[in-house]
């Protein structure tokens, strides 16, 4: 009875929140976009205007026959290309680029206390928000344990500015499959996933996850990974296909879905065979693995630039391993391109420091070989159908949510132009204008 009474309590306060928000909400907006590219349609479309209302998209309409409701704030982007929100699929808000020269990686684990890494994580989710990228899957903590459950729930609840979050919590491998390493093996040392050996435990952490406010599942299905001895790129492989299975079923049982870490060879193709959803970086991708991928509908998101970034010098092996990285995912990402494989934007920012441009990564995909508009409906409405939110995010449409970003250029033309945002609206409430 008393669990019952605080249960009515509770969603009472959320139904008043819920309220207050709707009659902020309803404000109206009207933008006027002189090239909309809506994430979805092949070509875009000139002088369009876009009515929100609330935290959604209204209507969307020829400017020479749109009507202006009364009362509604009107935002002139005559002379910009507007585009539907932006999003990164694969980024780490607690990690910020690990510069060996502050501690690198450990020091995240050993030295910082969780508030400042949250405080850290909340600046991160803002310069994402700023840079117009409105919604984020974040591919786990790294030994941060649930904050980023925690960072989504301030978010949602107002009390920090950010992108929508789609968070995978602390994520998986195995024992000698992720750091901190390097230590005496008398320490018991933290590590920056969940480690599991065995379909039981991997199932329970999945289980653990999920119940702990998991949106996906990140599984890290390759490790340290070297120059073999014919020069090709090999990796250490972590999960087996049962111990994954047991992650993958229990996942999908709850309607939800699992990310991939997989650079190459045994561990790459332990995570098709497994039931992997996607597959993050992807290094070298042979045929049997693309055509798997196709067969499968498996998603490729492969964080293209963070491999050109912090390469060890050059004639040391970890030097030959990072440029061997790189030389053989740019032939892996055409080829994949080529197949037809469904290829989702995602940079790895967190690798990289938040201090660099988000939309860097737009630059590689066209570099190799993708068309502006492909590149950019990667970050729009793929991402949006690989997170199931059709129709939500990733589309400047009617009943979408506002989350809407504009530049000052042609990125068409100019796929840097998406490095500099003018605008940015996020659930109808403006976090970047031109015009302020
Ligand atoms: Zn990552």
């Amino acid at each position: 009875m008393k669990i019952f009474c605080r249960l009515f309590l509770f969603t009472f306060a959320i139904g008043a929140f819920a309220q207050d928000l709707a009659s902020q909400g309803a404000q109206i907006t009207v933008i006027r976009a002189g090239t909309l590219i809506d994430g979805r349609s092949d070509k875009p479309r000139r002088d369009q205007v876009i009515v929100t209302r609330g935290n959604r998209i209204e209507s969307v309409s020829d400017s020479a026959t749109a009507t202006i409701p009364p009362g509604a704030t009107v935002i002139d982007l005559s002379q910009s290309t507007v585009l539907p929100g932006l999003i990164d699929s694969h980024t780490h808000i607690f990690l910020q680029g690990e510069d060996p020269a502050h501690g690198g990686y450990d020091a995240n684990i050993l030295n910082a206390p969780l508030a400042l890494r949250a405080a850290r994580a909340t600046v991160a989710a803002r310069r994402a928000l700023e840079q117009g990228f409105t919604t984020l899957r974040d591919v786990e903590t790294e030994g941060a344990g649930y904050g980023d459950v925690g960072i989504k729930q301030a978010i949602e609840g107002g009390y920090i500015p950010g992108p929508r979050l789609f968070v995978s919590t602390r994520a998986i491998s195995t024992t000698g499959g992720y750091p901190l390493e390097g230590y005496a093996p008398e320490l018991d040392m933290p590590k920056g996933a969940q480690i599991v050996d065995g379909p039981v435990e991997a199932r329970k952490a999945a289980r653990e996850q999920l119940d702990h406010g998991a949106d996906w599942i990140k599984v890290y299905m390759t490790h340290r990974s070297w120059v073999g001895k014919s020069g090709e790129l090999v990796s250490q492989p972590t999960l087996t296909v049962e111990e994954l299975r047991a992650i993958v079923d229990e996942t999908h049982g709850w309607g939800k879905k699992v990310a991939c870490h997989a650079y190459s060879g045994i561990g790459l193709h332990r995570a098709l065979d497994g039931g992997c959803d996607s597959i993050e970086h992807g290094l070298d991708l042979d045929d049997a693995a693309i055509s798997q991928m196709l067969k499968q509908g498996t998603w490729y998101v492969p964080t293209l630039s963070v491999y050109y970034t912090d390469w060890a010098p050059a004639d040391t092996d970890a030097g030959k391993r990072d440029r061997l990285r790189a030389s053989v995912h740019e032939p892996s990402f055409r080829k994949a391109l080529k197949a037809g494989v469904k290829i989702v934007f995602g940079t790895d920012m967190g690798g990289i420091p938040w201090t660099e441009p988000v939309a860097q990564e737009f630059s590689r995909m066209v570099e190799f070989g993708m068309t502006p508009m492909a590149a950019i409906q990667s970050a729009t409405s793929r991402a949006a159908t690989m997170l199931e939110m059709d129709g939500k995010i990733g589309v400047v449409a009617p009943g979408a949510y506002a989350d809407i970003t504009a530049v000052n250029a042609d990125p068409l033309r100019d796929i840097k132009a998406l490095e500099k945002v003018a605008f940015v609206m996020k659930d109808g409430q403006i976090f970047r204008s031109k015009q302020q």
